[in-house]
């Protein structure tokens, strides 16, 4: 199957997010079975940059107002193909705004320059002698391509994925006629919201077949507290819409090889964690002693995170022979809240706030505990690499969380499929005492092992759920051939 996969960011070239993380690890697993997967994404200033210091040699095309760099993802088959036009997208800060964290005022321009150039590869109009049997869109940024395809004389099939319902891509009516949109498009049935126009919408109500990254959080967007006001739209094509959960990256988040570790360990070498979990200490100046049990927590600092439900429940929870380590860094409240709670407990507490990379892994190595309270979580990577991790997640059942982590009762138990703990109402409270439960299973070491054993036997590889991708492509196929 030839297939385009459209997205404002890849990864090693751009992230802000999940999605950078799938336009690599997806587009390489669909490779490897076979299919012809071609990325395309703008050519920001940083991107580039990445792009020379890989030592990256690109073809150039050239056309009228702007140009197609094309390379491979690092270390693969898998082309990319950079869009490249200086006065769009050589900028400095990351790809939506600027350092400051503005937007980009012409974002809507920016977008729908690439959704156009995208189009114009997907018809096969570049001379690039190509043609893709589907188009894969992702998030708002792309959400122009389904609509302006479904215009034109045997487009290809549409496959539009949702990362995160919170960025509807919401513009004005003057963007609406600067974009050239046709008229008929400007009606609350069509890509009108409240006296603006979403591109989310956009891609929802055009595309063949729509995805989101969890089987839950499929469910829960049709829903008024996690739908944006998109929940009826979605609802009314629910028969195309389906949750696939993200895969990991099997290579750079493998506890047997894992760089950043002090030691390598695998599932049947499970006691060498410990050494993980010294060094972790020792490292955060906290007292070396593998009995205590230490829970861990990386991400951005922020209150989707739950970060307010752990400063409020951590004073009681500490008043145990506990440690917390946290990474994340964001909001400057969360922040200070929690380098309070470290100050109160400096004995048992750090709070890292940067972004690391190498600590990142060598929490999730050392950690018993890995926290996970998110109000909303479309999938959620860290509960993934806990698990593989041999690291207990303990997580608000929602989203890509309720679909990763099965909790421990009897029966999960006797089944061997549990491998967490889990909370149903995004509280205080339940967090409270879902953390102690969890410290109380701590003392059994045999059943402790066993649950480990159950994560670290999960496959969460891009393998898997690219198969399901394929999956949807076909049924793209099959609803794009249904219109002809
Ligand atoms: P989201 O995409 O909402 O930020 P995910 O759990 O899906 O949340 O993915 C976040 C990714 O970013 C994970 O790989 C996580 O380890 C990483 N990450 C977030 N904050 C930090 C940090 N401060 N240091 C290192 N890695 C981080």
């Amino acid at each position: 199957m030839k297939i385009l996969f459209v997205s404002s960011e890849v990864h090693p070239f751009s992230k802000t997010g999940g999605l950078a993380d799938v336009s690599a690890g997806l587009p390489i697993a669909l490779t490897k079975l076979g299919h012809d997967v071609r990325i395309i994404t703008p050519a920001y200033k940083s991107a580039l940059e990445k792009v020379k210091a890989l030592k990256m040699r690109l073809k150039k095309h050239e056309y009228s107002s702007y140009r197609i760099l094309i390379g491979n993802l690092p270390k693969t088959r898998t082309p990319v193909y950079f869009l490249d036009m200086p006065e769009l997208f050589h900028r400095n800060g990351n790809p939506y705004g600027s350092e400051l964290g503005i937007d980009w005022p012409d974002n809507a321009m920016r977008f729908n320059t690439l959704s156009t150039v995208a189009i114009k590869m997907a018809m096969d109009t570049l001379e690039l002698d190509w043609k893709p049997d589907v188009v894969h869109c992702n998030d708002w940024q792309t959400g122009l391509i389904p609509a302006r395809l479904s215009q034109l004389e045997a487009p290809p099939a549409t496959v539009f994925t949702i990362h995160n319902m919170a960025y509807i891509g919401l513009f004005s009516r003057l963007v609406f006629n600067h974009l050239q949109l046709p008229e008929k498009w400007w009606d609350w049935n069509l890509l009108e919201f409240h006296d603006q126009f979403s591109f989310l919408k956009a891609g929802i109500l055009f595309a063949d077949q729509i995805t989101t990254v969890s089987p839950t959080y499929a469910e829960e967007i049709q829903s008024l507290e996690y739908g944006y006001g998109l929940e009826g739209v979605l609802g009314a094509r629910a028969d195309r819409l389906s949750g696939i959960l993200n895969g990991i990256d099997f290579q750079e988040w493998n506890p047997a090889r894992d760089k950043y570790l002090a030691t390598n360990y695998t599932s049947q070498t499970l006691d060498l964690k410990t050494e993980n979990k010294t060094f972790l200490q020792r490292e955060m100046g906290l007292s070396e002693n593998p009995n205590t049990l230490l829970i861990g927590m990386i991400g951005r600092m922020i209150e989707q995170k739950g970060y307010d439900l752990v400063a409020n429940v951590l004073p009681n929870i500490l008043l145990n022979d506990i440690q917390v380590v946290i990474l994340g860094s964001g909001d400057k409240t969360l922040e200070r809240q929690l380098l309070a709670l470290q100050q109160e407990f400096p004995q048992k507490m750090r709070v890292i706030v940067r972004y690391d990379e190498a600590l990142a892994h060598q929490i999730e190595a050392g950690a018993d505990i890995f926290l996970m309270p998110s109000r909303f979580e479309p999938c959620g990577l860290n509960q993934l690499y806990s698990l593989r991790y041999g690291t207990l997640p303990v997580v608000h059942h929602t989203g890509g969380l309720a679909d990763s982590v099965v909790d421990i009762d009897a029966q999960s138990l006797s089944q061997q499929t549990a491998n967490g703990f889990k909370f149903y109402t995004p509280n205080g409270k339940a967090l409270f005492d879902t953390l102690n439960r969890a410290i109380e299973l701590y003392a059994d070491q045999t059943t402790w092992q066993q649950i480990q054993q159950n994560g670290m036997a999960l496959d969460s590889s891009w393998s898997n759920s690219a198969q399901k991708y394929i999956n949807v492509y076909q049924k793209a196929i099959e609803c794009q051939e249904l219109k002809i």
